[in-house]
């Protein structure tokens, strides 16, 4: 019997345990999850806690009730990993030893790594949406806003949902408008992007978008701190934005255990194969999730599909064999943007988002960077889905490779000049910044017990969302009809989805 040890029981960890756990007797793999406690949240519910969308008790439920029978969970915090003596360190003192381990732990949001983020006017005028107890606190502090400057923030890239900022920005538009005090208030997006977002066709989407609801756009801002007395966002450059009231997305960081094992990047990301998921410096070691250096979203649906590709290849890395399916960085990502409408971004490695339409088996296809009410309702649905399949590891009838049915292509070089990497197995390094970074205090390093793991060799640093598409010019758009997968749903679902919400 062999040993499996998930670190982290959140989306990715709890998806994979299901599959893992159907797919491989208790004889042939012993399969332990490790988390904090027993609380799993629904994170894209943070966004619409502001504004009375959900309720807390909504988006959190026990984390075993979605482990199935055979899975053991372990409630503590990590220490460290030894990975050349295949042992996890818990802060407790146990110790538990594995053959193949998968690292799930995600990121958090890490607002004492910027200066001025843990000053006093956290909570009183500076806030976030990136934990639950600080998505409750903005509900109240928005209950309090009588108009001024509402200024939505990003530290740095990557973020996991890069694109919940913006929906945050236009559901907070019409939430001004709604409550009366829209004329009263100057709205600001502060992006260290140059753009509203990363790629040509959606940068210029969005940005129009953003225009179009009086939304004005400062791009290319590098925080150097959060000034609590002057009530101030600073940049390196020295620009100025003055708040009533900030939103702003802390830096997301692996957590510490991560640079304590010696495992991760300046981010406590660990160094991952684009494709396998498979850490580099340690062949049974997978990253599944957000806590690896994948080239694409950090969103639960990128989750999804690369524990697809992740379970394809597993019985060849028990066998010892060379693992054959890749993973295309497929990533699906909806954006709400107020008064009841959405939009939806497809893309993967190769491919930058794009518009036209995303064939969804069931519900129809869906407008793709175009605003829709379908898009909305499909946002919606996710909790139930969520909850009741993706969780669990039923299957959902979307293939993990992304298909370019219905998506009208663009010449890149017609929307913006971007540079572009050959392919997605070996994305070329973002262009380096010429901007400072952003100071981070440094996470307190604890001596490591047993030998450290080798510093792997740099790796790109992730961006916020999808790479440039590939040099291959052009292409026509697809006038084929039909679903993007060869999976015909019906045999998969047990019956036609019928979200309450
Ligand atoms: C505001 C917001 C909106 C979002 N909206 C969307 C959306 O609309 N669509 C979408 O697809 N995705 C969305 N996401 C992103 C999505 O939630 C994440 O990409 C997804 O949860 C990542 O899964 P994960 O398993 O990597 O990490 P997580 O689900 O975060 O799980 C990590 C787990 O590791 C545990 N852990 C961490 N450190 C330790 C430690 N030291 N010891 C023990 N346990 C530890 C944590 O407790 C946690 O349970 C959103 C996220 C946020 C914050």
């Amino acid at each position: 019997m062999k040993r499996l040890v998930i670190l982290g029981g959140g989306t990715a960890g709890t998806m994979v345990a299901n599959k893992l756990r159907a797919a491989y007797s208790q004889d042939e793999l012993a399969l332990t999850v490790v988390d904090l406690d027993d609380q799993h949240h629904y994170q894209p519910g943070y966004l619409f806690l502001p504004f009375g969308t959900y309720r807390a008790q909504q988006l959190v439920r026990s984390r075993h009730s979605f482990l199935p029978d055979g899975v053991d969970l372990v409630l503590c915090e990590i220490d460290r990993v030894d990975a050349p003596f295949k042992t996890v360190y818990l802060t407790d003192g146990r110790a538990l030893s594995y053959d193949y381990l998968i690292i799930a732990t995600g990121v958090q949001p890490r607002p004492e790594a910027t200066t001025g983020g843990d000053g006093p006017e956290v909570g009183v005028s500076v806030h976030s949406f990136y934990t639950l107890e600080a998505a409750k606190e903005l509900a109240e502090a928005l209950r309090r806003f009588r108009g001024g400057k509402l200024v939505v923030h990003i530290t740095d890239m990557p973020i996991k949902c890069p694109v919940a900022p913006l929906e945050f920005t236009f559901l907070a538009e019409e939430w001004l408008t709604k409550h009366g005090i829209r004329e009263k208030t100057e709205l600001t997006y502060v992006t260290p992007l140059d753009g509203a977002f990363t790629k040509p066709v959606a940068s210029r989407e969005l940005g129009t978008m953003l225009s179009e609801k009086g939304i004005h756009l400062e791009t290319d801002f590098t925080i150097e701190r959060i000034d609590n007395d002057a009530k101030e966002i600073v940049s390196y450059d020295d620009r100025r934005v003055p708040f009533d009231l900030l939103v702003t997305i802390p830096l997301n960081l692996g957590p510490d255990y991560i640079a304590r094992s010696g495992l991760g990047d300046d981010l406590n990301l660990v160094p991952c194969d684009q494709q396998t998921m498979q850490a580099l410096a340690h062949p049974d070691i997978f990253v599944l999730g957000d806590g690896g250096t994948l080239l694409t979203s950090k969103a639960g649906s990128v989750a999804h599909f690369a524990v697809d590709i992740f379970m394809e290849n597993f019985p060849a890395h028990l066998a010892g064999a060379e693992l054959t399916h890749g993973f295309d960085g497929h990533a699906n990502c909806f954006i709400e943007s107020g008064y009841g409408k959405g939009l939806l971004l497809g893309f993967n490695y190769d491919t930058q988002p794009y518009t036209g339409t995303f064939p969804a088996p069931l519900i129809g296809p869906l407008a793709l960077l175009k605003e829709s009410r379908l898009n909305h309702l499909a946002k919606l649905a996710f909790r139930w889905v969520y909850w009741n399949m993706l969780l669990r590891g039923r299957p959902l009838p979307f293939t993990n490779k992304m298909s370019l049915v219905g998506k009208r292509v663009e010449d890149a070089g017609s929307a913006s000049a971007q540079p572009m990497p050959a392919k997605a197995s070996a994305p070329a390094p973002l262009a380096a910044s010429p901007k400072p970074a952003p100071v981070r205090k440094p996470a307190p390093a604890r001596p490591s017990i047993g030998k450290p793991a080798a510093k792997p060799s740099p790796t790109p640093r992730p961006s916020a969302g999808p790479a440039t598409p590939t040099p291959s010019g052009p292409l026509p758009p697809d006038p084929r009809k039909g679903v993007d997968s060869t999976t015909d749903p019906s045999p998969v679902l047990p019956g036609p989805i019928k979200p309450t919400f």
